[in-house]
């Protein structure tokens, strides 16, 4: 790894076509008693189309409030959040849940699988968000499941299934849509080391296979290796970039999609607009 002398010089993309998400001077506030604190601010961050990009730094600096705030969960008092190309300021929370719907994936610590369905069932609950029929959903949500390798667990309920498992459901899950950015907080946290690198690589590997890009909070140094970018985080400011050497230009290269009617390229999102 090298750091680059400018550490901004690849988190300041220029070019908003080039990214699937782009922070601008972001700033987070919280009420502590009479005085406001702010959380992170004036946070310059830009992922770039097909990189997997992670976020390290201490507890409490501001990893998962700047992750929620890319993942349009969370609204920033300062600053513009652009996915796909479209600015999410001032957006109404329906539009928002538009956005999480038709361009972003989420892979929790602790998996956060629907207990009562099944594995084949918690893959295809986007795409019944979608409005896609159920019979397609789970046609589709099974070949996916084989691809994650998990096909004999498809009628498993998630308290059957081992921690590594359960979370290549949820990253299944997370992909099912075709996302263009996936966004995972801590996703080997509860996992022992094997199943934590098999995770992560399976979760590199998918984003990589059908062109998303990732955002991914760790405190894991093991799974390091697995990204092509390090943005490091302390007291709410970005403060350094490490760009891994061995890895090749990133590129995006979407030639796989689980869920056909998503796989063309999409424009900008139609705010407001439903499938
Ligand atoms: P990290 O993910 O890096 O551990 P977080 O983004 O969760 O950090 O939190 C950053 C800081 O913001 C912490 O000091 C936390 O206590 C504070 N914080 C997070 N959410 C809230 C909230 N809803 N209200 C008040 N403070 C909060
Ligand atoms: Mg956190």
């Amino acid at each position: 790894m090298k750091i680059p002398s400018n550490p901004n010089a690849v988190a300041l993309v220029p070019n908003v076509a080039d990214c699937a998400v782009i922070a601008k001077q972001v700033g987070k506030k919280y009420r502590l008693g009479s005085e406001d604190r702010w959380v992170i601010r004036g946070i310059d961050f830009a992922v770039q189309n097909g990189e997997c990009v992670f976020l390290v730094g201490p507890s409490g600096s501001g990893k998962s409030t700047l992750l929620s705030i890319l993942g349009c969960l969370l609204t920033p008092e300062e600053g513009e959040v652009i996915v796909r190309g479209a600015s999410t300021l001032e957006l109404s929370s329906s539009q928002q849940a538009n956005i999480r719907r038709q361009n972003l994936g989420f892979v929790f610590q602790r998996f956060q699988l629907i207990r009562g369905l099944s594995a084949v069932e918690n893959v295809a609950v986007p795409l019944t968000l979608q409005g896609i029929g159920m019979r397609d959903a789970m046609k589709y949500a099974g070949n996916l499941l084989e691809r994650v390798g998990l096909w004999q667990f498809r009628d498993s309920l998630p308290t059957k299934m081992s921690p590594g498992q359960c979370q290549r459901v949820a990253i299944a899950r997370a992909l099912i849509g075709n996302p263009s950015l996936v966004l995972a907080d801590e996703p080997t946290a509860s996992l022992d080391e094997k199943s934590g690198r098999e995770a992560m690589e399976l979760l590199r590997d998918l984003v990589k296979e059908t062109g998303a890009s990732a955002v991914v909070v760790t405190h894991d140094s093991r799974i390091f290796e697995f990204a092509d970018r390090i943005c490091s985080i302390n007291n709410g400011q970005l403060d350094a970039v490490q760009v891994q050497e061995s890895r090749p230009p990133m590129t995006s290269n979407s030639n796989v999609a689980f869920f056909p009617m998503n796989a063309a390229p999409l424009p900008a999102f139609h705010v407001g607009e439903s499938r």
